[in-house]
C-alpha cells in the first residue's frame, strides 16, 4: 500500500518528497514512468528531462497530479536516526496537540485562549506570560497542549494554501446566545475540508439569554452531531469570561488527542513550520517556528522558503531562552538571514553549504498553471483525479440548495464533485484560500469576486467560474467530471500589419514585404490574413526577416519580410494581423 500513515485519516496516498528532487527520482516515488512526469511538467511549461532537478513545490504539484499528497521530508543523507523508519510509528513517543482555536466574531476565541494561557502556567513564569509568541504551550495535570495564537480560519487555510497542516485539532468557539453566525459555519466547513476533528466550545453559558440547546441544533442541522445526542462531536459548555468548563474542555482535548494517536520522533533532524516572523530592529530577522518532527537545537542550520541560516539563540513562549525544542513546541529563533514566510515549511540540514544550494534553487520562480475547470478536466481524463472540490457562492440563499443537489448528483462511477463550501454573497478571500488548500475551484452564480480574492485567486493560481444560467453551470461541471470539457481560448490581437510588396522565394514560395502599422510584428506569432475585411488565411508565420536577417519581432512604424506557413497567394494592400491564443478560464 502507499500510504505511509495507515489508520489515522482517510485521504489520498502520501509521499515524502526532499527540497530538490530528479525527474527520475520523483517517478520512482510516483511509481509511474519518468515520460509520464515529463509530459505533466510539461503541461506546466517546464521542459525537463529525466535527469533535471525539479524543486519541492514543483515536485509537489506534479505528485498531487498524480493522486499523491506531498509532505517535504528532511534530507536523509546525514540522518542520525531512522527509528522512524525501522521502528514504525507505534514505538514513538506521544507529542503534545497542536489547537487552533476558529469560531465567528466576537465569540470569545480571544479571551478563551487568554484564560487558557494564565490559568495553566506555572507560579515562577507569571510574570513573563505578558510577552508571548504565535503560539503557546500550557501545561495541564502535567500534559502539554499547544496552542496557536491566531485565532480564525483564515489563517488556517492559509497555510494550508502553503501546503502545510500544523492543527491536529480544531476548537469550535460558539457564542450560546448568538448562536452559529456565517463565519461559524466557515470555520467548521474548512476543518472539515482540512480533516481536522472539531471540538464544540458552547461559550458565553453565563450571559442570561444563552441558549445552548439551540447551538446544538444548529450544529446538527449542519452535519456536527453532538455525543449526547448520537453523534460523535465533542461538546463543551463554557464561559471563558468566568473560567468556567475551561478544565473541562481541556480534558475532552487531551481525550480527542489520544485517539488521534499523535506521535513524533523527537531523536530526528527537526522540521515544521514557521508560525509568524518578522523584523526586529535591534535583533534582524526573528521568526516563530512550531518543531512538528525531531528536536531543534541551538546552532542547527535551517531553511524555511527562500531563507535560512544557523540559529543563533532560541527563545520559548515565555521569552525564556532555550536550547532545543522538541515536537509540537513553538520557539522564536534568531539567526534567519532574511524574514521568513509563514506558513513555510522548515528542515535542519547538515551544513551551510547545503542550505545555501538547497535556497538557490527554491528561489527559482515557481510556475503554477491554474487549476480551472477545464484544468480538472483534463486531469480527470487522464485519470490523475477523481474528486473535484468545489466553493459555491451565490447571490441568494435560495440558489444555493437546487445548485447543490444537481452538482453532487453528476459524476461517474469514479469521479464526483463534492462541495466543501457554501454561502451566499460575493467571492472572498477567505473561499480563495479555502479553494486553494483544498486544490478546488469557485463557482460564483450571478454573484461578483471581490478585488482582494482576485488577487489572490491570481496569486493562489485558483480558477474563479462564474455562471448567470444554472444549466450551463450543470452542463460544464458535467462535462469536467467526464473529462470532456474544453479549455476556451481568446483571441489577443498583438499587431497588424499592411503587404506593400510581394517577392518570390524558392521554387514556390513567396514573401510578401509588409509595414507594420501597429503593435509588433511576431516569429511565432498567429495570423490571420485578411482582403477587404474578410479572413482569408488563419495560419502562423514561417519567417520574419530584416534584412535578410531572421528577427524575434518588429515593431510599429518598421518595415519586414515575412513568409506564412501554407499560404502564398499574397496581394498588395492585404492586411495580417498578428495574434495570439490565451487560456480564459
Ligand atoms: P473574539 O472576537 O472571538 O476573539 O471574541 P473576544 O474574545 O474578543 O470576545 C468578545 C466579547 O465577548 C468580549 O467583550 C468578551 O469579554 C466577551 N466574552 C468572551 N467570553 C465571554 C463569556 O464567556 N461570557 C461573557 N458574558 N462574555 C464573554
Amino acid at each position: 500500500m502507499d500510504d505511509n500513515k495507515p489508520g489515522l485519516k482517510k485521504g489520498p496516498p502520501q509521499v515524502e518528497l526532499p527540497p530538490a528532487i530528479t525527474v527520475k527520482q520523483l517517478a520512482d516515488i510516483l511509481k509511474v514512468e519518468p515520460i509520464k512526469v515529463i509530459k505533466q511538467l510539461m503541461r506546466k511549461g517546464i521542459m525537463a528531462n529525466v535527469n533535471q532537478t525539479i524543486d519541492f513545490d514543483t515536485a509537489s504539484i506534479t505528485a498531487a497530479d498524480f493522486g499523491y499528497d506531498a509532505k517535504a521530508a528532511k534530507e536523509r543523507k546525514a540522518s542520525p536516526s531512522r527509528k522512524e523508519k525501522g521502528k514504525g510509528k507505534g514505538k514513538l513517543p506521544v507529542r503534545p496537540p497542536v489547537v487552533t482555536v476558529m469560531g465567528h466574531v466576537d465569540h470569545g476565541k480571544t479571551t478563551l485562549l487568554d484564560v487558557i494561557r494564565k490559568t495553566n502556567v506555572t507560579a515562577h513564569e507569571a510574570g513573563a506570560i505578558t510577552q508571548h509568541i504565535g503560539a503557546y504551550q500550557a501545561l495541564v495535570n502535567g500534559r502539554e497542549i499547544t496552542f496557536l495564537d491566531t485565532p480564525g480560519h483564515e489563517a488556517f487555510t492559509a497555510m494550508r494554501a502553503r501546503g502545510t497542516q500544523v492543527t491536529d485539532i480544531v476548537t469550535l468557539v460558539v457564542a450560546a446566545d448568538d448562536g452559529v453566525m456565517p463565519q461559524t459555519v466557515e470555520a467548521i466547513n474548512h476543518a472539515k475540508a482540512a480533516k481536522v476533528p472539531i471540538v464544540v466550545a458552547i461559550n458565553k453559558i453565563d450571559k442570561p439569554d444563552a441558549n445552548p440547546e439551540r447551538v446544538k441544533q444548529q450544529l446538527a442541522d449542519l452535519g456536527l452531531v453532538i455525543e449526547e445526542w448520537g453523534g460523535d462531536t465533542v461538546c463543551v459548555p463554557i464561559s471563558a469570561r468566568q473560567g468556567q468548563g475551561i478544565s473541562d474542555l481541556l480534558e475532552n482535548l487531551f481525550l480527542v488527542a489520544d485517539i488521534l494517536e499523535l506521535k513524533a520522533d523527537p531523536d530526528s533532524a527537526a522540521e515544521g513550520v514557521i508560525i509568524e516572523a518578522k523584523l526586529d530592529k535591534t535583533k534582524g530577522p526573528l521568526a516563530t517556528l512550531l518543531v512538528q518532527k525531531g528536536t531543534l537545537k541551538r546552532g542547527d542550520v535551517v531553511v524555511a522558503g527562500g531563507a535560512w541560516g544557523k540559529i543563533k539563540a532560541m527563545f520559548d513562549d515565555k521569552g525564556k531562552q532555550v536550547h532545543k525544542a522538541e515536537p509540537s513546541t513553538p520557539v522564536e529563533v534568531l539567526g534567519l538571514n532574511e524574514v521568513a514566510k509563514s506558513g513555510d515549511h522548515f528542515i535542519v540540514l547538515p551544513d551551510e553549504h547545503e542550505a545555501r544550494s538547497i535556497v538557490e534553487k527554491q528561489k527559482y520562480p515557481r510556475p503554477r498553471p491554474t487549476l480551472s475547470l477545464s484544468a480538472f478536466s483534463s486531469q480527470i481524463s487522464d485519470g490523475q483525479i477523481k474528486e473535484l472540490n468545489i466553493v459555491l457562492k451565490t447571490d441568494v440563499e435560495g440558489s444555493i440548495e437546487p445548485i447543490k443537489t444537481s452538482v453532487e448528483r453528476l459524476g461517474t462511477e469514479k469521479t464526483k464533485a463534492r462541495i466543501i463550501h457554501t454561502a451566499s454573497g460575493s467571492i472572498t478571500e477567505s473561499d480563495v484560500l479555502l479553494a486553494a488548500a483544498s486544490k478546488g475551484i469557485i463557482i460564483g452564480f450571478n454573484t461578483p469576486t471581490s478585488p482582494g480574492a482576485t488577487q489572490l485567486a491570481n496569486v493562489e493560481a485558483v480558477g474563479i467560474h462564474h455562471y448567470d444560467v444554472i444549466y450551463k453551470l450543470i452542463e460544464d461541471v458535467d462535462k469536467t467530471l467526464k473529462g470532456l470539457l474544453e479549455p476556451t481560448y481568446a483571441e489577443v490581437l498583438s499587431g497588424r500589419a499592411e503587404v506593400r510588396a510581394i517577392f518570390p522565394r524558392g521554387k514556390l514560395g513567396k514573401i510578401a514585404g509588409v509595414y507594420v502599422m501597429e503593435g509588433k510584428a511576431w516569429r511565432d506569432a498567429q495570423v490571420k490574413t485578411l482582403r477587404q475585411n474578410k479572413v482569408i488565411c488563419d495560419s502562423r508565420i514561417s519567417s520574419l526577416k530584416r534584412f535578410k536577417e531572421d528577427v524575434a519581432e518588429v515593431s510599429a512604424g518598421l518595415e519586414c519580410g515575412l513568409g506564412i506557413e501554407g499560404f502564398v497567394d499574397f496581394q498588395t494592400g492585404d492586411i495580417i494581423e498578428f495574434y495570439r491564443r490565451e487560456r480564459i478560464d
